[in-house]
């Protein structure tokens, strides 16, 4: 065998002995959350399109006319010929949203944190990161290399401490958390990372992934609090609540200048599809004239929460936590049996020992399937007596 082929075959029987390896599943989306597999369709729980707005009219229609009017691909980078029209409106429409002077977009979230996270620090500086952050920006913050300083999840008082300790051998300081924790759903306490972030003159960024279109009114977690947070560096994504594909930072218009200039991921990568960047800009037309149903989530999660005995969901996102990767898998499957996709997160995505099903809530998902969902979690999965 080819030396090649050998390697990766070695490499995939130990991932295979460690349950590590994974398998692509082909899945067709529906309108709404039903979801076709093997031949079978399930009421999908693990869609992050949290506003139904993939398959929504006027977002399917938006993204019809910019295909028709000026094709598929942007043909090159945004600092070439990329940067079509349409960008400088959806630009200028998240701005707004977010309550930052300006906006850049790339071509996806993951490219946000790592085009992002270089760009703004270095290996004389020092990032200071929630340990339960998202793959992407601690794949940014490697590619920095600075110095990394993980805080204990939500623990604002281990934060201080790391960056009493570390802040003054550095010139630069970030502060990074996700808004909405993607594998737990709680928040972020941004108000008083705020707060620590001035302290030290650290700069915060908040991953807002899945916040943004479900949390504070469509405006996301940076608005979802009882007290103003101040957040200088808002990243998200368009590809979750906003229906489509792409990421964005939002920020001073030095900061974007600067990201213009010198965001890898942005200089050297392929602009986003103008029928896309149209798709993005419709989504935002409905998550502004309708500021209420971005609750709607929100609430068919606390509906679930309620039913189950969980504490009360605080995002779309709820963790059933089972524990062992087995037992994690035999739940899934039975859910699947009953007509349910709810899949499985195991180890690495989550801590060892932290197996969980990972359920998210959009509007389509009717009461009486939640009602039917929380009994069979309830029961069959945590033994809870009826
Ligand atoms: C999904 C996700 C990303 C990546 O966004 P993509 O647009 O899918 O690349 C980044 N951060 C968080 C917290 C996420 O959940």
């Amino acid at each position: 065998m080819h030396s090649l082929d050998a390697y990766a075959s070695a490499k995939l029987d130990t991932l295979a002995r460690a349950r590590l390896k994974r398998d692509l599943i082909d899945t067709a989306r529906a309108p709404g959350v039903l979801v076709e597999r093997n031949g079978r369709s399930y009421l999908s729980f693990s869609c992050n399109d949290y506003l139904n707005f993939s398959h929504h009219p006027a977002v399917i229609a938006a993204a019809h006319a910019a295909l028709d009017r000026y094709g598929l691909g942007a043909g090159a980078s945004r600092l070439v010929t990329g940067n079509h029209p349409l960008y400088g409106e959806l630009e200028t429409r998240l701005a707004r949203l977010k309550g930052a002077e300006a906006c850049c977009v790339f071509g996806s979230g993951y490219l946000t944190n790592t085009g992002v996270i270089p760009a703004l620090v270095g290996p004389d500086d020092l990032i200071v990161i929630d340990e339960l952050a998202h793959a992407c920006i601690f794949a940014g913050s490697r590619m920095s290399r600075a110095t990394v300083a993980p805080f204990r999840h939500n623990d604002v008082d281990h934060a201080r401490t790391l960056l009493a300790e570390h802040r003054a051998a550095h010139p630069h300081a970030l502060l990074l958390t996700d808004g909405v924790f993607s594998m737990d759903g709680d928040l972020a306490p941004l108000p008083a990372l705020g707060r620590l972030a001035e302290e030290f003159d650290a700069w915060l960024m908040a991953d807002d992934a899945h916040g943004i279109g479900v949390l504070g009114h469509g405006r996301g977690s940076t608005h979802a609090h009882a007290e103003p947070a101040a957040v200088p560096l808002q990243m998200g994504t368009l590809s979750k609540a906003i229906g489509g594909y792409g990421g964005y930072l939002c920020a001073s218009r030095p900061v974007v200048e600067l990201m213009k200039s010198r965001a890898r991921t942005l200089v050297y990568s392929t602009g986003l599809p103008p029928p896309v960047v149209a798709a993005a800009i419709a989504a935002l037309d409905l998550i502004e004239a309708e500021p209420d149903y971005a609750a709607t989530p929100v609430k068919k999660a606390q509906l679930f929460t309620r039913l189950v005995g969980l504490p009360d969901a605080q995002s779309p996102i709820v963790p059933v936590v089972v524990g062992e990767t087995e037992a994690t898998l035999a739940a899934s499957r039975m859910l699947a049996e009953e007509g349910f996709l709810v899949v499985p997160i195991r180890p690495p995505t989550v801590p060892p020992g932290t197996a969980r099903l990972r359920l998210s809530f959009t509007p389509a998902h009717p009461d009486s399937e939640i009602e039917r969902l929380a009994a069979l979690v309830r029961h069959r999965v945590l033994g809870k007596v009826p």
